[in-house]
């Protein structure tokens, strides 16, 4: 375990205690200060893998959510990093430090906030230095430093703040301009790169991406890689997933994963290029990640391509919105049982013919409310909203609550013809009235596409 000096004077008597000569055989190792201010000892090399650390004990009683771990996941995962692991970790010296000593030892990079505090219970630094077998110094200039944010307010500099300056040999300070935490960037050549942050977001953050992240970029972060994303509608998660088999959805390269959202069921498909230094296959018979993804792409397209309606990050006012841009139609919505699901769904679409409706639109509403969800009347009702004035295209929604599910119908009356369809939406209540909105707009959205020109249809 490493041992802690009390202060500045003890600065020297650890450095030559400490470990750095086992790492740094260089002139530089007999003047540390040099070489920690130095650009550090980075060899250019691709950071491929990477673990998060979230460090706290209020982390796992619930007391402070995780925001800081999903955000540099998200970052890393955006720069095509592989993110192995994201742990959260109570305030304990040993587990922590076991922690990194493990992370270090499985990925490229290790990132952890938390724990950089002046308080006992802040044990990161003392985890990190034990992980490493080091010796943690105080620093003289983030001393010097630290000590002048008391004196400027004419405060005297409270001595647990001390531990905030300090450093091991093969760390270096990441400056922290919104506290007195300065982070650690650890870096030993041939090892991980250890970085971390404190736990407050908006000290962490500023430091990630003003500081981290273009360092790490510098260094090889991350492998040329495709993602994309297919968004589908009118199926389970689990159909899905059944269509699509186990051999496709357990592949490590290409990636293929499925995600039930509020609004559609995603495919991921996430492929990292195959000829990056100390994968597989580095030759010149790896492939690209665009030729993975396209490859992975197609199988998905051939199990569930009748059910893409979109892809990115679409929503359906999106989709629609373009669809009707495309032919400069208008559209009504007329909806019975929904408490306004489709209206607060598709509501912002720019084509609704709001103004010109209202008067109409009270009477046919009515009619439609009275629980008269039969399909007739609500072909019959699409019919006559699309007669109104500035109207081409009219959806008419009807729903109704059976059997703890919801049955909707859906008519659909554009200048090329009609269609309507019967649904049944998964549960009742307000869950069933939005999933029945998702299914009308899917109605809407498939009418347009192939278009109504063999006249009145009935799916
Ligand atoms: P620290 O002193 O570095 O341990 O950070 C302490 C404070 O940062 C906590 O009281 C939380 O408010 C916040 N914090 C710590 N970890 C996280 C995290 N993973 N996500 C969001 N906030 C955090
Ligand atoms: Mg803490």
């Amino acid at each position: 375990m490493a041992t802690v000096p009390a202060g500045h004077g003890a600065h020297q008597r650890a450095m030559v205690g400490s470990t750095l000569g086992r790492w740094y055989l260089t002139p530089q190792a007999a003047r540390p200060r040099t070489l920690r201010y130095a650009p550090p000892m980075t060899v250019p090399r691709r950071l491929a893998t990477a673990e998060v650390l979230s460090i706290g004990t209020e982390l796992l009683v619930g007391e402070t959510r995780d925001t800081n771990s999903g955000d540099i996941a998200r970052a890393l995962d955006e720069r095509g990093v592989a993110v192995l692991r994201v742990q959260a970790l109570r305030d304990d010296l040993d587990s922590v430090s076991a922690a990194f000593s493990e992370a270090r030892s499985r990925a490229d990079l290790v990132i952890s906030t938390g724990g950089l505090g002046p308080t006992p219970d802040d044990l990161t630094r003392e985890a990190i230095a034990a992980s490493l077998d080091e010796t943690p110094f105080v620093d003289p200039d983030l001393e010097r430093w630290l000590e002048a944010l008391w004196q400027r307010r004419g405060l005297p500099f409270p001595e647990i703040n001390r531990k905030q300056a300090w450093l091991t040999p093969s760390a270096i300070a990441i400056p922290n301009e919104h506290g007195t935490a300065p982070g650690w960037w650890v870096e030993r050549p041939g090892e991980s790169i250890v970085v971390a942050l404190p736990g407050p977001p908006r000290e962490m953050e500023p430091m990630w991406t003003g500081w981290v992240l273009p360092r790490l970029s510098e260094v090889g972060l991350g492998v040329p890689r495709d993602v994309r994303t297919l968004r589908l509608s009118a199926i389970g998660e689990s159909q899905v997933a059944d269509r699509l088999g186990e051999a496709l959805l357990r592949s490590a390269n290409p990636s293929v994963a499925t995600y039930a959202r509020a609004d559609a069921v995603d495919v991921r498909i996430s492929a990292l290029d195959e000829g990056r230094p100390g994968s597989a296959d580095p030759g010149a018979s790896a492939l690209t990640a665009a030729q993975l993804a396209d490859q992975a792409e197609a199988e998905v397209v051939r199990a569930v391509g009748d059910h893409v309606w979109a892809r990115g990050k679409t929503t359906w006012p999106e989709a629609l919105e373009a669809e009707l841009e495309r032919r400069s139609w208008s559209l009504a919505i007329v909806e019975a049982g929904t408490g306004g699901a489709v209206t607060a769904l598709l509501g912002g679409i720019p084509q609704l013919a709001h103004a010109e409706l209202r008067d109409s639109l009270g009477t046919t509403s009515a009619r439609a409310g009275r629980g008269l969800t039969s399909r007739a009347l609500v072909e019959r009702t699409a019919r006559e909203v699309a007669a109104l004035d500035g109207v081409d295209v009219s959806l008419a929604v009807a729903v109704r609550e059976r059997r703890g599910d919801t049955a909707v119908t859906v008519a659909v009356t554009t200048p090329e013809g009609s269609h309507s369809e019967r649904r049944m939406a998964f549960l009742g209540g307000s869950q069933g009235r939005s999933r029945a909105a998702l299914a009308a707009a899917d109605v809407l959205l498939r009418t347009l596409r192939r278009g109504t020109s063999a006249g009145q249809r009935r799916a």
